[in-house]
This record gives structure tokens, sequence and C-alpha cells, in this order.
């Protein structure tokens, strides 16, 4: 095989005491990609990154970092990689860049500085503001130019924009994009679907410890669900939107109808929206809200139906 792997596992295991947080992850990495590891709280996504690190052991499995066995050579691992953790602890006296300069002094004094200043601009963070006075946010930010500025090999990036406003999410994702184009493979973590379509060339899904979905983004499209919450100018009848393919009717406020007529209704729509935006052209619309569900919620739509088609199958 001519591709090289940055990261693979097979049959990653690891309990916690009663609590199997993984239970048997196989992950191949390709040098250069952008791999985003997606899956709701609690999926185990934390505890595999920290095996890839050997900051915590697996009772099974084989890693392999940079073709290096991390509990063989943790030292060498940790060399070549750029780690963001989940919680970050930087409570200190020291400022950020005094902060920046000591993990730049663990790492041999390799960073370009000039670097860590364009980063720290981009991220709009003041370098000179003692850690303990930085926002949530901005700590966030702390971890990642300390991730970035040694412009290593491989990243490994715990939630990388949790904590992060919009603005600082897209400027995070194009410094990624560049990380990548610079060389380096980037493998980070997130319970948004929206954000890892959005940069990654490849998505694993975790759930309870598994591996349950390997996919390119765009084959994700399909798991696309929105929940619409339309208001009329008027009572209507939405009954038929639920024929639309696709479409299902959530709820509508039509409790005592005569004394309070319908002018609300809300709606479930798969894949794309263009069946339904015609559809409303025919309704006195006066405004719609759109959301994304939640990971879990998409699961539970995609997941726990498919499992429920299986067992309906395997009794009849
Ligand atoms: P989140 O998105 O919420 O950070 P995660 O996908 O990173 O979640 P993990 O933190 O890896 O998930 O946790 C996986 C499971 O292992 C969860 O059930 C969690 O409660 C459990 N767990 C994690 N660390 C420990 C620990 N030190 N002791 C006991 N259980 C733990």
């Amino acid at each position: 095989m001519s591709t090289t792997m940055a990261i693979t596992t097979s049959g990653l295991t690891k309990a916690y005491g009663q609590v199997q947080a993984l239970r048997g992850v196989d992950l191949a990495v390709e040098q250069g990609q952008i791999f985003g590891f997606l899956g709701p709280n609690g999926a185990g996504k934390t505890t595999a990154i920290r095996c890839l690190l050997d900051l915590i052991r697996p009772q099974a499995g084989a890693i392999r970092v940079l073709g290096l066995d991390p509990q063989a050579d943790p030292v060498a691992v940790r060399a070549r990689v750029g780690y963001l953790p989940g919680e970050l602890s930087l409570d200190t006296n020291y400022t950020a860049e005094q902060t920046l300069r000591y993990f730049n002094n663990l790492r041999g004094n390799q960073t370009d500085w000039n670097f860590v200043s364009r980063l720290a601009e981009r991220l709009h963070l003041n370098l000179a503001v003692p850690i303990k006075n930085l926002s949530k946010g901005n700590k966030q930010k702390v971890g990642i130019v300390q991730a970035l500025m040694s412009r290593p090999e491989l990243l490994l990036l715990d939630e990388p924009t949790a904590g992060l406003d919009p603005l600082m999410q897209q400027e995070v994702y194009r410094l990624l994009k560049e990380a990548r184009t610079d060389g380096a493979t980037v493998f980070f973590s997130s319970h948004i679907l929206s954000e890892v379509e959005a940069i990654a060339d490849h998505i694993a899904i975790i759930r309870d410890g598994l591996i349950v979905e390997e996919a390119e983004p765009h084959q994700l499209v399909s798991m696309t669900l929105r929940r619409i919450r339309i208001r009329f100018q008027e009572a209507v009848n939405p009954a038929p939107l639920a024929d639309i393919p696709g479409v299902l009717l959530l709820a509508q406020n039509e409790l005592h109808a005569t004394v309070h007529p319908t002018v609300h209704a809300t709606v479930q729509v798969e894949g794309e929206l263009d069946g339904l935006i015609k559809a409303l052209a025919a309704y006195p619309v006066s405004d719609l809200e759109t959301e994304r569900p939640s990971l879990e919620e998409i699961f539970l739509a995609y997941y726990e139906g498919e499992k429920a088609i299986e067992e309906v199958q395997d009794v009849g």
C-alpha cells in the first residue's frame, strides 16, 4: 500500500471499572488528512486520543502513531505531535506568552516566534495577559497556539473549537487547513456534525466506544436533519406538509383549535429543503427558524430506527 498512515489503531479497548469507554476501536488516519473524530458526549473520543499519546493505557489493542508504538516510545511520539487536551489546565500567574515560552522550552526551543505572534494575532489573543485573567475562549486559544506553534507533523486536537465564537471557529478551521497544506495530519474530535462536515477529509463516528460509521463528508449529507419552526400569519392546516418526502410534522398548536387556531408548526426535514420551501410558498408564512438537531438526536433518528427495523425483521 502506497499511502502512509499517520495513525492506526486496531481493537482498542479501555474500561474504567465498569464503564466500557472503548470497545474495540479501529482507526486508520492517512498522512496529510484532516480526520474528524465525531461522537456525542461520553462516546470515548478523549479516551482514544489519550491512548494515542500513552497518557492512559488501553487494556487491549495495537496503536501506531507516525509509525511508532506510543507505549514503547511515548517521548518520541509526543515530540512529533501537537496536542490540545480537552480540558486544558493553564491556571497560572504567567502571561500567555510566558506560558507558550515554557512549552517551547520543553520542546527544545525550536519554535519560530514570528509564527507564534502571527497565530496570536489571527486569533485575537493578547499574549501579554496573565492566563488567570483570560476568558475560557481565550485560554482555549492559548492551547491552540501551543499545539500549532512547533508546526508538528501531527496535530491531535480534542474539541479545538470548544468555547470559541463563530468567527474564531472559522479562523481555527483556516489554520487547520493551512497546517494540512504544509503537510501536517490533523486528527480532531468534535460532537458537532456541521463543523466536522465543513473541514474534514474523512470522518469516523464513535458512539458508546465503537466506530459506527466512517465516511467522506459528502456521504453524510443524507444524514442531515433539520428542525424547522414555521410561524403562519393566520390559521392554516399544516398536515399536507407531512406528505412531502423527507418531511415529518413534529408539532402544531392545534390544541383548542377553535380558540387558538393553528399558527405554528414544527417539522423535521431529512436532506434537501427544496420540497418544503416550494410547498410553503402556498402558505402565509411570517417566520421560519431552522435548527440542526444534536448528534445524539441524529443517532436516535437513524441508528435507533435501523435497530428497530432490524429487530422487527428478526422477530418477523
Ligand atoms: P465528551 O464529548 O463529553 O468529552 P468523550 O467522547 O471524549 O466525551 P470520554 O471522555 O472518552 O468521552 O469518556 C468515555 C466514557 O468513559 C464516558 O462514559 C465517561 O464517563 C467514562 N470516563 C472517562 N474518563 C473516566 C475516568 N477517569 N473514570 C471513569 N470513567 C471515565
